[in-house]
């Protein structure tokens, strides 16, 4: 067996898991079509998401929406994410999050009082989105009209932080080709 192929029996485990406790049938193979995490098709203009690493993992927005930190980001109707990241490692407590959609920017930080944790910003209310870097706080600096919001990534072990780094230097350059 290969190891991807290895990866699609674990994952289709978890799936019926997940499946399983929802009270929907079990799949018998892991699926070519649909979201990868919940089995279930997509409908035509929905978008599914697909992990860098292993493309044959695909997730639905109502998935990508279930998980930490995703859980408590409550989108308008209408609104569809078309990019989120953030770093959900065992050892850390807490996460960051980055949702971008058609209509805003959300950003999650642990660092943030908790009933402000997810922040909106309007895309039409900002001004310029860079990456800046530092050896112990690296940061995502957005510009809006009179102040700046910073969304930095906690210190960690050096691969960790160089993950980070990537999301917060790609979060940049999206949010500034949709301005
Ligand atoms: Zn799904």
């Amino acid at each position: 067996m290969s190891r991807s192929e290895e990866t699609k029996a674990i994952l289709l485990k978890e799936l019926n898991g997940r499946r399983a406790r929802k009270g929907k049938v079990p799949l018998e193979a892991f699926p070519e079509i649909g979201c990868t995490s919940c089995g279930e098709l997509s409908t035509a203009n929905e978008r599914l998401f697909e992990a860098a690493a292993a493309p044959y993992i695909r997730t639905c927005q109502q998935c990508v929406l279930g998980g930490y930190p995703f859980r408590k980001l409550r989108l308008p109707s209408g609104e569809a994410v078309e990019w989120y990241r953030s770093n959900p490692t065992f050892h850390r407590s807490s996460d960051y999050g980055i949702v971008l959609t058609n209509c805003a920017l959300y950003l999650f930080s642990p660092f943030w009082l908790m009933f402000s944790r997810w922040r909106r910003f309007e895309i039409g209310a900002i001004r310029g989105a860079e990456f800046r870097d530092s050896g112990m706080f690296p940061a995502l600096r957005i510009q809006l009209q009179k102040r700046v919001v910073s969304l930095r990534t906690p210190w960690d072990y050096a691969d960790e932080m160089k993950f980070d780094r990537r999301n917060l230097a790609e979060a940049a350059e999206r949010i500034r080709a949709v301005l």
